[in-house]
């Protein structure tokens, strides 16, 4: 049993009380990171400025350049040996955000994801093969600690090498896995080129779909493909990973573990909060994190919370599935990436012009990007031979700083089109 009944059904009063008095001592502890202990000394802030949940509208955002600025250690607030794990953000190779914890924060978050799985279903004796990145992404360990906590017997696959994961699957009977939904819709080709049928050949029961957005439909799509369930799991590095928000079994909102994240919904624009039931910025507190809590963590994931209550008893509140970001992130095959990263390796290759453009592509079940990068007039010559060196060398260096490879068309200066503001730096042609 991994049902914590008494902390997942509490009474609204009382989830209140305990958010607010773990607000405090979050506050409290807080204070001891260099990063905190400042923000708090010049607005005057303690634990005791927080008399209601609302005081928390007190204190600043924190955002993911004020962890960018104060890389690598300025968030933490216990000593270094209390740390135990570090974990980052998907995407690039560069100073990517990290994340510390100490061994009770990876206690808790375990807690959680063991919450979680169960919730949708799992058991002891499942089976549980984990389809996600092992190391500094938070997917791969992260559910790998929540499934052993279950007792499930969990296959530590990895990303990627589909013959194999099919081959894991059949082998070992997997009854549940973890898998980015664009990677299901692919393995599910691979699947048809093996010429078996997943329905019919495997025993998976029950999936959770998580690290990128993905709709409703293609929700359907994929448990209609497989035979199985398919439940949104949400998180984000910055508050553990995985496990932050998750589905129950009336697939209806992922339910958001109130007693460990305090949630804002707040207007992207004026940075208010929106009324109860309407779309925003999701903003949150970690409640429980020792090793680098966060307060007010602008996620910049747009969502809204679902009004009323949920039928199977759990009173943590519902978030809708989510709408997008209110940043420029790309998330291409679970992996985040900012155009911005793209533009300052492509200003450093001698021969790319002034603009690029970001296409994103679904060619059958398998995602892809194309980059089109303008060549500078001078570096024009037509000379074939210099033109393709060009083109490897920009294949290379974005696939070392996005850990995905692009495809790369080059064109002539000037010929993408401008228009008048902002330049438009990603077409994104993906649908269902
Ligand atoms: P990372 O910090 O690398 O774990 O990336 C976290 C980001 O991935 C979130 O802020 C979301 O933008 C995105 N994400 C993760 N899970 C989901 C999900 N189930 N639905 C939509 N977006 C998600
Ligand atoms: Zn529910």
């Amino acid at each position: 049993m991994y049902w914590e009944k008494d902390i997942e059904t509490i009474d609204r009063r009382k989830l209140e009380e305990l958010q607010l008095s773990r607000l405090k001592d979050t506050l409290a502890h807080a204070q001891r990171s260099y990063y905190y202990g400042k923000i708090f000394q010049e607005k005057g802030i303690n634990a005791d400025s927080i008399r209601s949940l609302s005081d928390v509208q007190k204190i600043p955002f924190t955002t993911k350049d004020d962890l960018r600025e104060n890389w690598p250690y300025g968030f933490i607030a216990v000593s270094k040996d209390e740390l135990v794990r570090m974990h980052s953000s998907s995407g690039t190779t560069g100073r990517a955000t990290v994340i510390f914890h100490t061994a009770n924060d990876v206690a808790v978050w375990t807690n959680l994801l063991a919450r979680c799985m169960f919730m949708a279903g799992m058991r002891k004796s499942d089976v549980f093969q984990n389809m996600m990145t092992y190391g500094l992404f938070t997917g791969g360990l992260g559910f790998h600690y929540g499934a052993e906590k279950i007792g499930a017997l969990v296959i530590p696959a990895g990303a990627g090498n589909s013959k194999r994961q099919i081959q894991l699957m059949r082998d070992f009977a997997t009854t549940a896995v973890h898998v980015i939904p664009s990677y299901a819709l692919h393995l599910s080709t691979v699947f048809e080129e093996l010429k078996l049928d997943p329905r019919k050949d495997t025993s998976v029961k029950i999936a959770f779909l998580g690290a990128e957005p993905h709709t409703e439909k293609m929700r359907r799509k994929i448990e209609e493909i497989y035979g199985y369930k398919a439940f949104n799991s949400y998180g984000l590095s910055e508050m553990n990973g995985p496990g932050v928000a998750f589905e129950c079994p009336y697939q209806d909102g992922m339910h958001i573990w109130e007693d460990s994240f305090l949630v804002e919904i707040v207007d992207p624009k004026t940075l208010q909060p929106v009324a109860d039931g309407e779309e925003g910025e999701l903003v949150m507190t970690s409640l429980q994190k020792k090793g680098m809590p966060l307060i007010r963590y602008r996620t910049k994931d747009l969502t809204r919370i679902i009004p009323g209550t949920c039928a199977c008893g759990r009173t943590h509140r519902r978030l809708e599935r989510f709408k997008g970001r209110t940043d420029d992130m790309l998330i291409l095959k679970g992996v985040n990436i900012f155009p911005m990263q793209i533009e300052k390796k492509l200003m450093d290759i001698e021969g790319v012009g002034t603009n690029f453009l970001i296409i994103l592509n679904r060619e059958g079940y398998n995602d892809n990007m194309t980059v089109k990068v303008e060549v500078s007039r001078d570096y024009f010559s037509g000379d074939i031979k210099q033109l393709e060196k060009l083109r490897k060398k920009i294949v290379e260096e974005l696939k070392g700083e996005l850990l995905i490879t692009p495809k790369i068309e080059l064109v002539e200066s000037d010929s993408i089109p401008k228009g008048d503001g902002k330049a438009v730096r990603v077409i994104d042609n993906r649908k269902d």
